[in-house]
């Protein structure tokens, strides 16, 4: 049997023409209607198979011109087609002589069935064949295939529609997607980018355009290293090109426009083999680095103040010694004036030794203070003395080139204090003021009697309102910015270059100032120059705070002394000291030998002189047990030491009780004295304090 294969698609018809030369077919095939009709009639198949929808001239047409034609007519004419919507086509068909309309894909062995069936059918009608189509009327023939032809464009245009909106969901989606990658993207803190082989930036994120200060679009296409580093080609540290023959994660380290980073770059596996690409990440790592000079800077800081508190150690022990010696020194050249009498020629002499001792006190007080052991020698003092009696030593220190100008208050200025301490405190203010004036200018120290209210105090962190007695110092150096203003009191902050400040000069100024219960307020502005005011609580007291050697001795004493002192030189000049005037002594080399003898004479002893640090037995040692053996024994201590010693040797009142080596004579008198008498208020107080 001869068949006709007509159809668009070259798949359908080799899918078809299988089949029939499977079952001996001979067959012939044409894409449309039009090359179908030319090719019916030179071959004169005995079977048409054809599609319906096809370009050119479609199934309906091609049928209606094989069944006008009179060579044609009687070929047997199957349509075969997918776009089967419903009997419209089916019945347009028979009514243009189609013997029947197979529903496309058809199982191949039940197709040639069909086929076979059909064409058995036609061979049995024979000759009896009427063309129901070609009676068909024109018009009814032209209604109906528009109506078809309608019906499969909307068909298409439902399918197209639908294919459409599907397109614009998944465009919707991609979009979607980029966006929410392009912000994670950007959400990163880190710069990221992305190379290629050539190292051309192809994507980057914001962080990647506030490192290297320049927005996307100029970041885009062009190569990391033209970027970062300038260089014409990949720079030797590259990490892209390491990564490149490694294969896995390298880095680096760079300074770019003085920032630290640190760039790390990871391969990116290409899913179909092609060209690959490579993430570079990005941190500023210079808050990190700058923190680990930091802690340098704070580990060599420490190293100095370590430094420091070993040679102020070594300096406080000498100064213990020192103190010892001119304890010594003062109390024979005071016994020496005594026994000479008012009016001796060498009473000068003595007077000039005197002096002498005196500044090697204050050299002493100076090494304390520096050493941080020194007793707080808490007495009223008049501002303005202290003040007049730095001013020569300040204007040493800051040289020729900056003028000192002092102007001191009409009234005495009486506060509660240490002289030593605020002389110090002057001191740190003024090396400071001659640091901030290398090429000259004026230091100017004011002082003054003020009135604070209560809202200027609780402004300045206290709660006394009333007078105060107010240092300015004022110099007119470089000053500070409000960053270093902020930062000056705390420990070793300093502006000045290693070796030079030490960053502890003003916090130990505040330390005193607190310690005295006063204020310090700073006041500065790039170079305009820099005022310290102070401020500490004025006293009602008229104790004179001029030196002791001013002060009357006191009467004689006719009681019994127990010293225990274990420098000879010291304990004898006690010793000739309280029997000069008129006390009995019993003298003991240290703690243990004062316990023996205070056993041996208890009924005797009024009062015991103790040093405090003795080899073995100590002052509070010694002191508590005699207080066992007899409760209402009265003491007084000495010691050049710290005053953190005696509070730790758990003695409650150093004030009354207490005194400073080296202890001026008179004083010493004048101690003992009160505390036999019982005019010092506070001696009967104290009691050995157990439990530290
Ligand atoms: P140091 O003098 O060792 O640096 P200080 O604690 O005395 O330490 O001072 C801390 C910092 O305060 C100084 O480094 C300086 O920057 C600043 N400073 C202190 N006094 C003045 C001043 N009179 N003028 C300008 N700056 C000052
Ligand atoms: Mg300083």
């Amino acid at each position: 049997m001869k068949v006709m294969i007509v159809d668009d698609n070259a798949a359908d018809r080799r899918l078809l023409r299988v089949n029939l030369e499977h079952h001996t077919c001979e067959v012939v095939e044409a894409a449309d209607g039009r090359q179908a009709l030319i090719l019916a009639q030179w071959y004169q198949p005995d079977l048409i198979i054809s599609d319906a929808l096809m370009p050119d001239m479609d199934g309906f047409q091609f049928l209606r011109a094989v069944k006008r034609n009179a060579t044609l007519m009687h070929i047997p004419f199957i349509f075969y087609s997918a776009v089967y919507t419903g009997h419209k086509e089916e019945a347009l068909a028979k009514s243009l002589g189609a013997e029947a309309f197979i529903v496309k894909p058809k199982d191949p062995v039940a197709f040639w069935e069909e086929v076979v069936g059909i064409v058995d059918a036609c061979r049995a009608r024979e000759g009896r064949t009427v063309v129901q189509g070609l009676v068909q009327e024109e018009e009814d023939f032209l209604r109906m295939y528009s109506h078809v032809v309608a019906r499969k464009l909307e068909e298409k245009v439902a399918e197209l529609s639908t294919a459409c909106a599907e397109l614009q969901k998944r465009e919707a989606d991609a979009t979607m997607l980029s966006l929410q990658w392009q912000s994670t993207f950007d959400a990163v803190k880190e710069a990221v980018w992305i190379c290629d082989e050539g190292a051309t930036i192809l994507q980057c994120n914001r962080a990647t355009s506030d490192l290297l200060g320049m927005p996307k679009d100029d970041i885009i296409g062009k190569t990391c290293f033209t970027l970062l580093h300038g260089a014409p080609i990949s720079i030797n540290e590259c990490p892209m090109e390491r990564v490149k023959a490694s294969g896995k994660r390298e880095s680096a380290h760079f300074v770019l426009n003085g920032k630290h980073i640190d760039v790390t770059v990871d391969p990116i596996t290409s899913l179909n083999g092609g060209t690959r690409r490579f993430v570079h990440t990005a941190s500023d790592i210079s808050e990190r680095v700058r923190a680990g000079e930091e802690r340098k800077k704070l580990e060599a800081q420490l190293a100095q103040s370590q430094k420091m508190e070993a040679v102020g150690q070594l300096a406080g022990g000498i100064a213990h010694d020192f103190n010892n010696i001119l304890s010594v020194i003062v109390g024979y050249a005071e016994l020496a004036k005594l026994k000479l009498g008012e009016d001796s020629p060498a009473g000068k002499f003595i007077d000039n030794l005197m002096d002498g001792a005196d500044r090697a006190t204050g050299l002493i007080r100076s090494l304390l203070t520096f050493s941080k052991t020194q007793m707080m020698d808490m007495a009223p003092v008049d501002i303005n003395q202290i003040v007049g009696r730095v001013r020569m030593f300040l204007e040493r220190i800051i040289g020729e080139d900056i003028r000192l100008v002092t102007e001191i208050a009409g009234q005495e200025l009486l506060v509660m204090a240490d002289g030593g301490q605020i002389q110090q405190v002057l001191i740190n203010l003024a090396i400071n003021a001659r640091d901030a004036m290398p090429d000259g200018g004026t230091l100017v120290i004011r002082t003054e009697q003020v009135m604070l209210d209560t809202e200027t105090v609780t402004q300045y962190g206290g709660c006394d309102a009333g007078a105060y007695a107010f240092i300015s110092v004022t110099d007119t150096g470089v000053g500070m910015d409000e960053a270093v203003k902020g930062k000056i009191f705390e420990p070793f902050f300093t502006t000045k270059e290693s070796g030079k400040g030490s960053g502890l000069g003003l916090p130990m100024v505040y330390g005193i100032i607190k310690q005295h219960n006063g204020f310090i307020n700073v006041y500065s502005e790039p170079d305009e120059g820099t005022e310290f005011r102070i401020y500490l609580p004025l006293v009602n007291e008229t104790v004179a705070c001029s030196s002791p050697s001013s002060l009357p001795y006191p009467p004689n004493g006719t009681e019994t002394i127990l010293i225990a002192e274990d420098n000879d030189a010291l304990r004898d000049v006690a010793d000739e000291l309280f029997t000069s005037f008129g006390y009995k002594v019993i003298s003991a080399r240290d703690g243990e030998d004062a316990l023996k003898k205070f056993i041996a004479h208890a009924d005797a002893v009024d009062l015991c002189f103790l040093d405090m640090i003795m080899p073995g037995k100590g002052g509070k040692e010694t002191f508590e047990e005699i207080s066992r053996l007899q409760p209402d024994m009265k003491f007084l201590f000495a010691s050049g030491y710290t005053a953190d010693t005696i509070f730790r040797k758990g003695i409650a009142d150093i004030h009354s009780n207490f005194i400073v080596k080296p202890f001026a004579p008179k004083l010493l008198l004048r101690k003992v004295r009160e505390i036999l008498d019982g005019t010092d208020k506070m001696h009967s107080d104290i009691r050995p304090h157990h439990g530290e």
